[in-house]
């Protein structure tokens, strides 16, 4: 474990990622040298080797490396990346080329993914390997979900001695929900030997029992077709094991062709002469055999993947193409992660899953509706990106041109397509920052800021308060937002100004509408009566788990009926749900209304801003499950536009809401703690002064880990506490976030604060 090194760290660091000194130095000193190590002549024949390949979708893998903090992820990037020739070898290990943030490089910590393209051969045949960096850090998690839709295959790194920790899942669990295949590289293992002095035998139970508690997760988490085809077998080649510092890995495949052993691991380290492993076993050639081996290429892995993520028919023409990979069909590119580069504008990080993209083409973006023109096509190499004429299906690229994009968005040539199925985000941000410009000249140029920043980082959420015309940002953290306000002072260059952060709640009820609530139109003409009701145990787990697609109900839902019965929901009900939202469902529980059709429209606009704003705080409702259960309609289609509907909807609901005994829910997060033993009982108490519930505690050595679940209001300033407590040398990381009911002795108090600090009107219904 080396996160304990407290000695010098950067102002203001979060106490959650502790680097020692030394490496952070180096680490700063060698992106100081930036990425010239290679030379521009050697790049540019390594960008043709590439679109050699490009063309050949049978020799491509597209890929990601997850992993815990800490398990390595970076130092094992870089090592590829340099036996590639995609970086110098002195520097590998150092330079953290995927980290080209100037704050990730000085946190030490990787916190956007990346990608680098690179050609591995293997006997014969050369095969290219395009690689996205994902995030270690939860905090950031939703670039793990999204690098995920671009990829086939993932390298699941696990620390030899700390074995599977909880992020180990995390990433596990959102790589099968994209249908990636995993395989297994044990991390690391210099440690087994050097520290933990085991023999081979030891060394061998180790390594099986990590192998089988992966196999497990494999089998509770993947779809039922995916449970056995896709667990991990030393045997077979689909575990590597190594040690990404010292540069060496070990497959059984590697083991028989080259005779290599653990024997000789072990004597190197005995002898104190590791270098030679790096050239005896090289972990980039065992690793990306083992990738070229296992992982699936385009083809094979578009007919599965394709459906998981696509809602379109797969038998249409533009279906067909996508499950084919065709070059020569309509461009299809899923974009999942943008930079913003001060004179290129957006940059668009994607895979194409369809067609061949040119410099110049027209394309439709689906979501924002707009058409754009791709400006250039790349091929994408660390922080550089090498310019290129087309690309064609199969391969992660990168296009700029495309204003008006999020990641998540389809980018096409066939307008009238689909698009892709949206990107969910693992937990929803639960701090808000009020943000203004420094100098009121600068408002433009927030605003437009502000829109970059939820482009580069969409787990970011920025609304504008109507009433105060003040910008909030909202974060998964306070980590976050503090790294997210440094990125616009240091890399955007605007002077800002941030209030004090606050927490997001949740509105939800616990009982049902006893009478039907009335909402009228101002009109008076037109009368509609609503009733609410918790969503029951079952379908709220599926919802949140995300197994019920979200949005308004258009035609025929096959899937979600399909999907809600199976959460166990009426299938008679399943027919008249209109809206599901934010984890709320809209219900039209209307009979023979003769223009009940024409209002639809209007009444989902208002169920979601009422689900958007609560009535009791103003703040987002969940778990509610809202019934049209009867209504009075003016005939004439003027009396009933959205200035009558609008309020009539927005009462209704709000007044059926209040009479179901509605509460506030709070944001609680579930932190796992590192330390030295003799810190347990400091540990304890943070945790439990903080309002909070201990969990579990594991000792590792001379280490405890200690879990514990606390509310995120009790968690500000928690960085300071956990420092001050443990001499700097304990760290946490979020494993976990929930809403859960606020005691009930702070229900009015926390409703109050909330309504004043939003300028609400001071009457409020009792809660329960
Ligand atoms: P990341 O957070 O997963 O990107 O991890 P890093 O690559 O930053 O590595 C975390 C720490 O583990 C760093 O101090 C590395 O030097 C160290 N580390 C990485 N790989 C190995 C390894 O194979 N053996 C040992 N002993 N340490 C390693």
């Amino acid at each position: 474990m080396r996160s304990f090194g407290g000695g010098l760290r950067p102002q203001g660091l979060a106490s959650r990622v502790l680097h020692e000194s030394d490496a952070l130095l180096t680490r700063s000193k060698a992106l100081a040298i930036k990425f010239g190590t290679t030379g521009e002549l050697t790049m540019a024949k390594m960008t043709d080797r590439i679109l050699g390949l490009a063309g050949t979708p049978e020799q491509i893998r597209n890929i990601a490396i997850c992993a815990h903090i800490d398990h390595g992820k970076t130092t094992f990037s870089d090592n590829l990346l340099s036996g590639a020739g995609m970086m110098s070898e002195e520097l590998a290990g150092q330079a953290r080329q995927l980290d080209f943030h100037e704050d990730e490089a000085q946190r030490g910590i990787t916190i956007d993914s990346a990608a680098v393209s690179m050609v591995h051969r293997v006997k014969d045949k050369e095969f290219l390997v395009n690689l996205i960096d994902t995030p270690g850090h939860v905090d950031f998690g939703g670039d793990v979900s999204r690098a995920m839709r671009a990829v086939d295959g993932c390298i699941v790194l696990v620390d030899s001695v700390e074995g599977i920790m909880p992020q180990t899942e995390t990433v596990l669990r959102q790589a099968l929900k994209e249908r990636v295949k995993p395989i297994l590289f044990i991390n690391k293992a210099d440690r087994l030997v050097k520290e933990l002095k085991l023999n081979p035998a030891q060394i061998q139970e180790r390594l099986t029992k990590i192998i089988i508690n992966v196999n497990k997760k494999i089998r509770d988490i993947a779809e039922p077709q995916f449970q056995d085809a896709w667990c991990v077998d030393f045997m077979n080649g689909s575990v590597c094991i190594g040690s990404a510092i010292h540069n060496w890995a070990l497959s059984a495949d590697y083991m028989k062709e080259k005779g290599v052993n653990f024997k000789h691991i072990i004597d190197a380290y005995e002898s104190g002469e590791h270098k030679p492993l790096a050239k005896l076993a090289p972990l980039h050639e065992i690793v990306l055999n083992a990738v070229v081996k296992h992982h699936p290429n385009p083809v094979q892995a578009a007919p599965y993947k394709v459906p998981k993520i696509w809602p379109g028919d797969v038998e249409s023409p533009v279906g067909q193409s996508l499950v084919k990979v065709d070059p020569k069909g309509p461009v299809v590119f899923i974009i999942t992660k943008m930079v913003i580069d001060p004179q290129a504008g957006e940059i668009c990080y994607g895979r194409l899953f369809s067609g061949t993209i040119r410099k110049g083409d027209q394309v439709r973006l689906i979501r924002a509706k707009q058409d754009a023109r791709i400006q250039q096509v790349f091929v994408p190499n660390g922080a550089k990106r090498d310019i290129v004429d087309a690309i064609p299906a199969g391969n992660i690229c990168v296009i700029s041109g495309m204003r008006g994009a999020y990641p998540g968005e389809t980018v096409t040539g066939q307008p009238d397509m689909e698009p892709f199925v949206e990107l969910l985000q693992m937990f929803d941000p639960v701090i808000t920052k009020a943000i203004e410009a420094a100098k009121p000249s600068d408002l433009p140029r927030l605003v437009e800021v502000l829109i970059q920043v939820t482009k580069e980082d969409p787990s970011i959420k920025i609304q504008i308060n109507q009433e105060t015309g003040e910008h909030l940002m909202s974060g998964m953290g306070e980590l976050h937002l503090e790294i997210i306000e440094n990125r616009i002072k240091t890399e955007k260059n605007l002077e800002i100004k941030t209030s004090p952060p606050v927490v997001v709640y949740r509105e939800t009820i616990s009982g049902r509408t006893a009478e039907d609530a009335e909402g009228k139109s101002p009109n008076k003409h037109n009368r509609l009566y609503f009733k609410a009701e918790p969503i029951s145990a079952s379908v709220m787990e599926a919802l949140i788990a995300g197994s019920i697609p979200e949005g308004r109900v258009k035609k025929k839902e096959q899937e979600l009926w399909a999907a809600l019965e199976e959460a166990g929901m009426e299938s008679k009900l399943t027919r008249q749900v209109r809206d599901v939202f934010r984890n709320n469902i809209l219900i039209d529980g209307t009979r023979g209304i003769v223009h009940i059709n024409e209002i639809q429209e209007l009444v989902n606009d208002m169920f979601e801003d009422v689900m958007l704003k609560g009535a009791l705080a103003g703040e987002p409702c969940q778990g509610i499950m809202v019934t049209l259960t009867d209504a009075k309609l003016h005939e004439d289609a003027i009396h009933r536009g959205p200035a009558q509907m609008y309020p009539a909807v927005r009462n209704g609901i709000r007044l059926a809401i209040r009479g179901a005994k509605p509460y506030m829910l709070e944001p609680v997060q579930t932190l796992l703690f590192e330390a030295p033993e003799e810190f347990v009982g400091e540990i304890s108490k943070l945790i439990s002064n903080k309002r909070g519930q201990l969990l579990d505690m594991n000792q590792e050595g001379s280490i405890v880990q200690v879990k514990g679940k606390m509310p995120v209001a009790e968690m500000f300033g928690m960085a300071n506490t956990l420092r001050s407590a443990t001499g700097g040398r304990g760290s946490s990381s979020m494993v976990d976030q929930a809403f859960e009911r606020l005691p009930e002795e702070l229900q009015n108090k926390i409703i109050m604060q909330i309504r004043t600090r939003k300028g609400l009107k001071d009457e409020v219904e009792e809660t329960e």
